[in-house]
């Protein structure tokens, strides 16, 4: 752990002297409901941070994700880039945020949009997951600016749609389009809500399929004349639940995944439908008499960076196959809806010793590395930008993501702007190893 130097002492406090500014930022952004779905006021937040950062010395770039899906002249995916050129070639260290929110919900007692102070509180839907995360980070990168003008390489902030929703119109698609390159980008820093003391280092993977099973149409009064599919998948169920749960429950990953029990492989049945579909209004007891031709059934498998996607996909075939073998008539069909490779960046990465270092001398506490269970953008930077010095690290309380009455806290969003500061100090200001 390094000594806190003047040098030090002098950008923490020109962000603590920030504080008001990094309170106004915060609720400027939440007050702009970028909700996701649809995909709302994208080009309003982004003319937003490109008037504050171009006033700060950053080069900015608008770019619409013409075509990603969601996109529309209605709701069009806006994304914006900016970049600050130190004075010496070097590295480059990049913030990535999404600036997409998702509904509100009910149970709200604040206004979601207001972004009402309460002591030490920010509440709005966004404050945690993750406009305060964005915040922190440009307060952060203003101070480090600030304090050591000569430093070397440049910085990167952006601002990307629809994370919430897969992150296709916003860092996939500035990812196929190179702003992740490693040629162009060295370090990146994600401020989710991950508490200012943890180091998120990647996540799990997701396979997700339906899986149909067919059967053959008749009356319901002679069952014997059909072949009904929901009895098939049934059977499938059985398999699921005897056999397949408990290998997954057996195996546990050496990532650091919270909460504990996202540490093994985990399955969940998303839907299942079979027969006639219920009418709009409900049930009500009136569907024709027949043996139902199809069922469908969507799971979703998380696994474990210990496992293989094709053993994944094989594990799941398997299964059907020997369903097959026990049923005569048994046919199905699967298709692959989505699939996200695991991530995980390396504890000795640049980027992960750099913001450990630097919650040591911030925080004086021992950081802890976690997974996250679900996926968020770093999957995009690690499988199509090819960067894998990437982690998640922000403010913010991660069980308040997506709930009523979110907040974030105005003291652990200064605390981790001074860990980014840090943490670029280490990475773009190498001099001061030598002090
Ligand atoms: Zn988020």
């Amino acid at each position: 752990m390094t000594e806190v130097t003047t040098d030090d002492s002098h950008v923490f406090s020109l962000i603590d002297n920030k504080r008001d500014d990094l309170v106004e930022l915060t609720q400027d952004l939440i007050r702009i409901p970028t909700l996701n779905p649809p995909g709302d006021c994208y080009l309003e937040i982004c003319e937003y941070l490109e008037k504050r950062l171009s006033k700060s010395g950053f080069e900015t770039e608008l770019i619409r994700a013409k075509d990603s899906p969601g996109d529309s002249d209605k709701y069009p995916r806006w994304n914006i880039v900016a970049r600050k050129e130190g004075q010496k070639s070097g590295e480059c260290v990049h913030f990535n945020s999404h600036t997409d929110v998702v509904e509100v919900g009910k149970g709200w007692t604040k206004d979601p949009f207001g972004a009402e102070i309460e002591g030490d509180l920010i509440y709005g839907r966004g404050t945690c997951d993750m406009k305060g995360g964005l915040a922190a980070s440009i307060i952060a990168a203003e101070a480090f600016i600030e304090a050591y003008p000569d430093f070397a390489g440049s910085i990167e902030i952006s601002g990307t749609a629809d994370e919430e929703t897969g992150g296709y119109g916003g860092v996939a698609y500035l990812a196929e389009k190179g702003y992740f390159s490693p040629s162009r980008v060295q370090h990146v820093i994600i401020p989710e809500p991950l508490n200012k003391d943890r180091i998120c280092l990647g996540h799990r993977g997701v396979w997700w399929a339906e899986i149909e099973t067919k059967g053959r149409i008749a009356h319901g009064a002679m069952p014997f004349l059909g072949d009904c599919a929901v009895r098939h998948m049934g059977a499938v169920l059985n398999k699921i639940e005897d056999e397949l749960m408990p290998a997954l429950y057996d195996r546990k990953t050496s990532m650091p995944v919270v909460p504990e029990g996202a540490r093994h492989s985990t399955l969940n049945i998303n839907s299942l439908h079979g027969g006639q579909a219920e009418p709009e209004e409900g049930f009500t007891g009136f569907l024709s008499s027949c043996v139902p031709d199809s069922a469908r059934l969507v799971i979703d498998r998380r696994y474990l960076i210990e496992e293989e996607e094709e053993d994944v996909r094989e594990e799941i075939i398997d299964l059907l196959e020997r369903v097959k073998r026990e049923r005569e008539t048994f046919e199905y069909d699967i298709k692959e809806l989505w699939k996200v490779t695991p991530t995980m960046a390396d504890k000795n990465a640049p980027v992960v010793q750099a913001v450990h270092q630097a919650i040591g001398s911030v925080l004086k506490c021992e950081p802890s590395y976690v997974v996250s269970p679900g996926t968020y953008d770093q999957k995009h930077i690690d499988r199509i930008g090819k960067l894998k010095d990437c982690i998640a690290y922000g403010p913010g309380i991660l069980d308040l993501a997506h709930q009523p009455d979110e907040y974030i806290s105005i003291k652990d969003m200064l605390d981790s702007a001074k860990v980014m500061a840090q943490t670029v100090k280490t990475l773009l200001y190498p001099d001061h190893l030598n002090e």
